[in-house]
Protein backbone atom coordinates (compact mmCIF):
# COMPACT_ATOMS: atom_id res chain seq x y z
CA UNK A 1 0.00 0.00 0.00
CA UNK A 2 1.25 3.68 -1.01
CA UNK A 3 0.84 5.79 2.44
CA UNK A 4 0.68 9.46 2.59
CA UNK A 5 2.56 10.98 5.61
CA UNK A 6 1.17 14.25 7.30
CA UNK A 7 3.44 16.67 9.62
CA UNK A 8 1.71 19.79 11.14
CA UNK A 9 4.21 23.26 10.64
CA UNK A 10 2.44 25.46 13.54
CA UNK A 11 4.46 28.70 13.02
CA UNK A 12 3.13 32.47 12.16
CA UNK A 13 6.00 34.12 13.13
CA UNK A 14 6.23 35.94 9.66
CA UNK A 15 2.46 36.77 9.12
CA UNK A 16 2.71 40.54 8.07
CA UNK A 17 -0.74 41.15 9.11
CA UNK A 18 -2.45 39.06 11.74
CA UNK A 19 -1.38 35.86 13.65
CA UNK A 20 -3.42 32.68 14.02
CA UNK A 21 -2.28 30.22 11.23
CA UNK A 22 -0.41 28.66 14.41
CA UNK A 23 -3.76 27.11 15.39
CA UNK A 24 -4.35 25.39 12.64
CA UNK A 25 -2.95 21.79 12.06
CA UNK A 26 -5.03 20.51 14.97
CA UNK A 27 -8.23 22.31 13.69
CA UNK A 28 -7.91 20.98 10.69
CA UNK A 29 -7.01 17.20 11.82
CA UNK A 30 -10.01 17.80 13.63
CA UNK A 31 -12.45 18.03 10.16
CA UNK A 32 -10.46 15.32 8.76
CA UNK A 33 -11.50 13.03 11.47
CA UNK A 34 -14.83 14.27 12.13
CA UNK A 35 -17.36 11.75 12.31
CA UNK A 36 -19.82 14.07 10.02
CA UNK A 37 -17.41 12.92 7.12
CA UNK A 38 -16.13 10.31 5.02
CA UNK A 39 -12.36 9.60 4.87
CA UNK A 40 -12.70 8.47 1.36
CA UNK A 41 -11.41 10.65 -1.55
CA UNK A 42 -13.21 11.20 -4.61
CA UNK A 43 -10.25 9.35 -6.94
CA UNK A 44 -11.16 5.96 -4.63
CA UNK A 45 -8.34 6.38 -1.78
CA UNK A 46 -9.33 5.33 1.69
CA UNK A 47 -7.80 6.86 4.16
CA UNK A 48 -9.44 5.23 6.93
CA UNK A 49 -7.76 2.43 6.05
CA UNK A 50 -4.87 0.88 8.47
CA UNK A 51 -1.80 2.75 7.24
CA UNK A 52 -2.45 4.91 4.73
CA UNK A 53 -2.07 7.81 6.88
CA UNK A 54 0.71 8.47 8.61
CA UNK A 55 0.60 11.71 10.70
CA UNK A 56 3.95 12.96 12.47
CA UNK A 57 2.09 15.45 14.73
CA UNK A 58 2.96 18.72 14.93
CA UNK A 59 6.59 20.51 15.26
CA UNK A 60 7.46 21.91 18.16
CA UNK A 61 9.13 24.98 18.18
CA UNK A 62 11.34 25.71 21.68
CA UNK A 63 12.44 29.21 20.49
CA UNK A 64 16.30 28.43 21.11
CA UNK A 65 16.74 27.06 17.45
CA UNK A 66 16.08 28.80 13.99
CA UNK A 67 12.65 27.73 13.31
CA UNK A 68 13.60 27.62 9.98
CA UNK A 69 16.49 25.06 10.79
CA UNK A 70 13.72 23.00 12.59
CA UNK A 71 11.39 22.99 9.93
CA UNK A 72 13.97 21.63 7.31
CA UNK A 73 14.97 19.38 9.04
CA UNK A 74 11.44 17.85 11.06
CA UNK A 75 10.85 18.07 7.03
CA UNK A 76 13.36 15.72 5.72
CA UNK A 77 12.79 13.30 8.37
CA UNK A 78 9.47 12.87 7.50
CA UNK A 79 10.43 12.54 3.94
CA UNK A 80 13.25 9.94 4.61
CA UNK A 81 10.44 7.71 5.97
CA UNK A 82 9.40 7.50 2.52
CA UNK A 83 6.38 8.02 1.53
CA UNK A 84 4.64 12.17 -0.20
CA UNK A 85 4.40 14.48 2.20
CA UNK A 86 1.36 16.70 2.94
CA UNK A 87 2.11 19.78 5.76
CA UNK A 88 -0.34 21.56 7.21
CA UNK A 89 0.97 25.45 8.16
CA UNK A 90 1.25 27.72 9.57
CA UNK A 91 1.54 30.47 7.09
CA UNK A 92 2.61 30.95 3.91
CA UNK A 93 6.58 31.42 5.35
CA UNK A 94 7.37 28.19 6.02
CA UNK A 95 7.13 26.81 2.54
CA UNK A 96 10.66 28.30 1.87
CA UNK A 97 11.80 25.99 4.62
CA UNK A 98 10.21 23.05 3.66
CA UNK A 99 11.53 23.47 -0.02
CA UNK A 100 14.94 23.30 1.06
CA UNK A 101 14.09 19.66 2.66
CA UNK A 102 12.04 19.15 -0.38
CA UNK A 103 14.38 20.07 -3.20
CA UNK A 104 17.17 18.09 -1.20
CA UNK A 105 15.78 15.08 -2.18
CA UNK A 106 13.84 15.90 -5.79
CA UNK A 107 17.01 17.23 -8.70
CA UNK A 108 13.90 17.74 -10.83
CA UNK A 109 10.68 19.59 -9.65
CA UNK A 110 7.82 21.96 -10.52
CA UNK A 111 5.95 23.73 -7.57
CA UNK A 112 1.97 24.55 -8.37
CA UNK A 113 1.11 27.40 -6.24
CA UNK A 114 -2.65 28.27 -5.97
CA UNK A 115 -2.69 31.56 -3.85
CA UNK A 116 -5.01 35.35 -4.64
CA UNK A 117 -1.13 36.39 -4.00
CA UNK A 118 2.23 35.85 -5.50
CA UNK A 119 4.21 36.00 -2.35
CA UNK A 120 7.27 36.96 -4.28
CA UNK A 121 8.18 40.38 -2.79
CA UNK A 122 11.76 40.61 -1.99
CA UNK A 123 11.23 41.50 1.37
CA UNK A 124 7.77 43.03 2.87
CA UNK A 125 7.70 45.49 5.83
CA UNK A 126 11.39 44.81 5.91
CA UNK A 127 11.34 41.26 6.61
CA UNK A 128 12.72 38.83 4.08
CA UNK A 129 11.20 35.82 5.26
CA UNK A 130 7.57 37.27 5.36
CA UNK A 131 4.36 34.88 4.48
CA UNK A 132 4.43 37.76 1.67
CA UNK A 133 7.97 36.66 0.15
CA UNK A 134 8.97 33.14 0.11
CA UNK A 135 8.89 32.53 -3.62
CA UNK A 136 11.59 35.04 -4.03
CA UNK A 137 13.98 33.38 -1.21
CA UNK A 138 12.72 29.67 -3.18
CA UNK A 139 13.66 31.11 -6.58
CA UNK A 140 16.94 32.79 -5.36
CA UNK A 141 17.97 29.41 -3.69
CA UNK A 142 16.92 27.32 -7.21
CA UNK A 143 14.29 25.47 -5.24
CA UNK A 144 12.29 24.44 -8.05
CA UNK A 145 12.67 24.08 -11.74
CA UNK A 146 9.62 25.62 -12.46
CA UNK A 147 7.09 27.71 -10.16
CA UNK A 148 3.28 28.04 -11.30
CA UNK A 149 1.01 30.13 -9.74
CA UNK A 150 -3.24 29.66 -10.22
CA UNK A 151 -5.51 32.36 -9.35
CA UNK A 152 -3.25 35.21 -8.57
CA UNK A 153 -5.55 38.81 -8.10
CA UNK A 154 -3.42 41.41 -6.37
CA UNK A 155 0.05 41.91 -8.64
CA UNK A 156 1.35 45.06 -8.61
CA UNK A 157 4.42 46.61 -10.35
CA UNK A 158 7.67 44.94 -8.03
CA UNK A 159 5.52 41.74 -8.27
CA UNK A 160 5.73 41.97 -11.99
CA UNK A 161 8.94 43.12 -12.19
CA UNK A 162 9.99 39.88 -9.77
CA UNK A 163 7.93 37.35 -11.60
CA UNK A 164 9.71 38.22 -15.28
CA UNK A 165 13.29 37.98 -13.24
CA UNK A 166 12.59 34.72 -11.96
CA UNK A 167 10.52 33.40 -14.73
CA UNK A 168 7.34 32.51 -12.89
CA UNK A 169 4.86 31.38 -15.18
CA UNK A 170 1.47 32.92 -13.80
CA UNK A 171 -2.19 31.86 -14.55
CA UNK A 172 -3.65 35.25 -13.18
CA UNK A 173 -7.20 35.26 -12.28
CA UNK A 174 -7.97 38.15 -14.71
CA UNK A 175 -7.94 36.86 -18.18
CA UNK A 176 -8.44 33.17 -17.23
CA UNK A 177 -10.51 30.59 -19.45
CA UNK A 178 -11.56 27.50 -18.93
CA UNK A 179 -7.78 25.57 -19.96
CA UNK A 180 -5.94 26.12 -16.25
CA UNK A 181 -3.81 23.75 -16.83
CA UNK A 182 0.05 23.86 -18.01
CA UNK A 183 2.16 20.21 -19.53
CA UNK A 184 4.45 19.46 -16.44
CA UNK A 185 7.22 16.90 -16.94
CA UNK A 186 8.59 16.44 -13.36
CA UNK A 187 7.24 15.65 -10.20
CA UNK A 188 5.28 18.28 -8.26
CA UNK A 189 4.95 19.88 -5.70
CA UNK A 190 1.81 21.67 -4.54
CA UNK A 191 1.52 24.47 -2.37
CA UNK A 192 -1.83 25.69 -1.25
CA UNK A 193 -2.47 28.97 0.22
CA UNK A 194 -6.40 29.16 1.03
CA UNK A 195 -7.05 32.41 -0.15
CA UNK A 196 -6.37 31.63 -4.06
CA UNK A 197 -9.95 29.90 -2.88
CA UNK A 198 -12.61 33.29 -3.56
CA UNK A 199 -13.62 33.77 0.72
CA UNK A 200 -17.40 32.40 -0.02
CA UNK A 201 -15.40 29.44 -0.10
CA UNK A 202 -12.95 29.60 2.33
CA UNK A 203 -13.58 32.70 4.36
CA UNK A 204 -11.05 31.55 7.01
CA UNK A 205 -7.78 33.69 6.08
CA UNK A 206 -6.27 37.08 7.02
CA UNK A 207 -6.31 38.33 3.89
CA UNK A 208 -9.31 37.83 1.97
CA UNK A 209 -9.20 38.82 -1.97
CA UNK A 210 -12.77 38.28 -3.90
CA UNK A 211 -12.61 37.17 -7.12
CA UNK A 212 -10.95 33.10 -6.44
CA UNK A 213 -11.16 29.99 -7.52
CA UNK A 214 -13.95 27.39 -6.29
CA UNK A 215 -13.30 24.46 -4.10
CA UNK A 216 -14.74 22.58 -7.56
CA UNK A 217 -11.87 24.37 -9.67
CA UNK A 218 -8.89 23.41 -7.50
CA UNK A 219 -10.02 19.70 -6.95
CA UNK A 220 -10.68 19.39 -10.82
CA UNK A 221 -7.13 21.41 -11.68
CA UNK A 222 -5.63 19.15 -8.59
CA UNK A 223 -7.59 16.05 -10.37
CA UNK A 224 -5.90 16.37 -13.62
CA UNK A 225 -2.04 16.19 -12.28
CA UNK A 226 -0.59 13.03 -13.70
CA UNK A 227 3.50 12.89 -12.66
CA UNK A 228 4.19 12.14 -8.97
CA UNK A 229 3.06 14.49 -6.57
CA UNK A 230 5.96 14.61 -3.84
CA UNK A 231 5.06 16.95 -1.69
CA UNK A 232 1.94 19.01 -0.74
CA UNK A 233 1.50 22.05 1.98
CA UNK A 234 -1.84 23.53 2.85
CA UNK A 235 -1.32 27.11 4.51
CA UNK A 236 -2.59 30.33 5.71
CA UNK A 237 -5.76 28.75 7.24
CA UNK A 238 -6.54 31.43 9.84
CA UNK A 239 -9.98 29.80 12.87
CA UNK A 240 -9.74 33.33 14.16
CA UNK A 241 -11.36 34.25 10.87
CA UNK A 242 -13.36 31.09 10.02
CA UNK A 243 -17.27 30.65 10.27
CA UNK A 244 -18.28 27.95 12.07
CA UNK A 245 -14.93 25.78 11.06
CA UNK A 246 -15.71 26.26 6.71
CA UNK A 247 -12.58 26.58 5.50
CA UNK A 248 -11.08 23.53 7.94
CA UNK A 249 -13.24 21.44 6.38
CA UNK A 250 -12.06 22.62 2.79
CA UNK A 251 -8.59 22.24 3.83
CA UNK A 252 -9.79 18.99 4.79
CA UNK A 253 -11.47 18.26 1.48
CA UNK A 254 -8.09 19.22 -0.63
CA UNK A 255 -5.80 17.68 2.04
CA UNK A 256 -7.78 13.75 0.91
CA UNK A 257 -7.82 14.91 -2.54
CA UNK A 258 -4.23 15.68 -2.82
CA UNK A 259 -3.43 13.05 -0.94
CA UNK A 260 -5.41 10.63 -3.29
CA UNK A 261 -3.63 11.98 -6.35
CA UNK A 262 -0.36 11.46 -4.79
CA UNK A 263 -1.61 7.79 -4.44
CA UNK A 264 -2.80 7.46 -7.63
CA UNK A 265 0.61 9.55 -9.24
CA UNK A 266 3.14 7.16 -6.97
CA UNK A 267 1.61 3.82 -8.83
CA UNK A 268 2.26 4.91 -12.41
MN1 LIG B 1 -2.37 34.47 -0.18
MN1 LIG C 1 0.43 32.82 0.08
Amino acid sequence: MISISLLGVPNDDNSSFMKGPAEAPALIRQELHSDAYSLWSETGTDFSAQGRLIDHGDIRFDGAADPWDVIEREVGRAMDVGHPLICLGGDHAITHPIMRAVRRRHAALTILHFDAHCDIYHAYQGNPRSHASPFARIMEERLADRLIQVGIRTNNDHHREQIERFGVEVIEAVGWGSQLQRPITTPVYISLDLDGLDPAYAPGVSHREPGGLSTRQVIDFIHTLDRPIIGADIVEYNPRCDISNQTALVAAKLLKEIGGMMVKTARK
